[in-house]
């Protein structure tokens, strides 16, 4: 790998700080004409880096950075005319500005664990504050959008530098609440 590693540009520069006790804000597209404007009330949630090739991530990023709020904190103020679904069969139901690319939020309808749960990429808020990434999932991924493999090592390296401990598919605590549920559900654990 030649030069610096990069990830993401707000990684890049160190991991952003959260403040304790945001209480939310507007997450806003890249459009300058008729800007997509979603509310969300209160802090994310298992905000990740996440090497996906699904996710969302701005021009030059090898990740996205996503978290999830529940889906009634989520309100879309303004031009959500611009919205469309980009794979309605996908479990996440990303809504994408038609205009700029950016996912505004993606909510999980169907039963599954996370149903109820909205994903969000906390960099379109306009104002600082969110809690910060805490893990990086689904690193391998990366691979899948065009990253040498041979770059694999130092990448993971970084990302434990960063305090982003890596992993190829979502951290322990997600991966177990998806098979708590997935046991209650079959009966092997009782609720
Ligand atoms: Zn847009
Ligand atoms: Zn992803």
């Amino acid at each position: 790998m030649t030069g610096s590693i990069s990830l993401h540009p707000l990684l890049d520069r160190g991991v952003p700080k959260g403040s304790p006790g945001f209480s939310g804000g507007v997450l806003v597209c890249e459009c300058a004409d008729r800007p997509v404007r979603v509310k969300v009330d209160g802090d994310v949630a298992h905000n990740h880096a996440c090497g996906c090739t699904k996710c969302w991530k701005p021009a030059g990023a090898t990740f996205s950075i996503v978290a999830v709020v529940p889906h009634d904190k989520i309100t879309v103020l303004e031009n959500g005319d611009k919205l469309e679904v980009v794979d309605k069969s996908a479990l996440i139901l990303r809504h994408a500005c038609k205009g700029c690319g950016v996912h505004m939020y993606g909510p999980v309808e169907r039963d599954h664990a996370f149903q109820g749960l909205d994903f969000v990429h906390p960099e379109r808020f306009d104002t600082d504050g969110w809690s910060p990434p805490g893990f990086a999932a689904f690193v391998s991924s990366i691979i899948e959008s065009g990253t040498d493999p041979a770059d694999m090592p130092a990448i993971r390296a970084r990302l434990t530098e960063l305090g982003l401990t890596p992993s190829d598919c979502l951290n322990s605590a997600l991966m177990d609440v998806i098979a708590t549920w997935t046991a209650k559900k079959s009966g092997v654990l009782k609720s």
